[in-house]
């Protein structure tokens, strides 16, 4: 039996997500990150963290037709779903969230004789840059702060794709902008600088705001040491950039 996005998207909010669109495989082609890989290779920052592991296939580009890509809400009254933990399945409470919701799609779909599975994050590690997706799949946009921006959650959610092996009818576009006309506090909030108002790169390439990975990598080794030191079971990474955001 055809199963639509509207179906989809409608199981996908029932297992617990806050919202979900559908993109083509097709469309990543040319999406901003697949330009910018293009004509500049890989971040240094992300060839640190994939050089740890082989390169994975990017297997979703010849195995599916299109890419279901979801958020669930990761709000500030509830701060432990992002702390990170290696004893907790994907990292953090809300990773272990989004995989069993991919879990449980890849069982239902499997009831119309669908095919769908997982995809990471990490392009070389076999995954995508999933907010490209989000974007391309209508969820939102991409904010100056580099965090992806959902109407009514700002950046308080994380992201999950799966790959289905169906043509799907793509979802509408976002008109979101909250970035137009904003002070942009974001920029200011971080306490390792890692933006600046002017890109180092070409204006079309991203991430926004001169944002500078390898400072922000910086603040993620010391919130380890802080971790340690008051002995958190989990660590809690910084979320400044996220918090200062005042979009709706
Ligand atoms: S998470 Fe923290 S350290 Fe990283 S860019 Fe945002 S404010 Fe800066
Ligand atoms: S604070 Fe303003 S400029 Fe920064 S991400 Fe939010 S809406 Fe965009």
């Amino acid at each position: 039996m055809p199963i639509s996005t509207e179906q989809l998207v409608k199981k996908t909010l029932e297992l617990g997500a806050s919202v979900a669109g559908v993109t083509s495989v097709e469309s990543m082609a040319d999406s901003r990150s697949e330009n910018f890989v293009n004509q500049h290779g890989f971040y240094a920052g992300d060839m640190e963290s994939a050089s740890k592991v082989l390169v994975v296939e990017q297997v979703w580009r010849s195995r599916a037709k299109s890419l279901l890509v979801f958020a669930v809400a990761h709000p500030r009254e509830r701060p432990e779903l992002d702390w990170w933990g290696k004893e907790i399945a994907g990292g953090t409470k809300g990773n272990a969230a989004l995989i069993d919701i991919n879990k449980s799609l890849v069982t239902w779909l499997d009831k119309f004789d669908i095919q769908a599975f997982d995809v990471g994050y990490h392009p070389l590690k076999g995954g995508l840059y999933v907010k490209d997706a989000a974007v391309l799949a209508g969820l939102g946009t991409v904010g100056r702060n580099n965090l992806f921006l959902i109407p009514g959650l700002r950046a308080h959610h994380r992201l999950r794709c799966l790959a289905v092996a169906k043509e799907l009818e793509p979802s509408q576009p976002s008109l979101y902008e909250p970035c137009q006309n904003c002070a942009a506090p974001c920029l200011r909030a971080c306490p390792q600088k890692a933006f600046s108002d002017q890109n180092t790169i070409e204006e079309k390439a991203f991430p926004k705001g001169g944002y500078k990975s390898d400072l922000c990598g910086l603040q993620m080794q010391e919130d380890k040491k802080t971790a340690a030191e008051k002995k958190y079971p989990q660590t809690r990474y910084c979320r400044r950039c996220e918090f200062a955001c005042t979009a709706e």
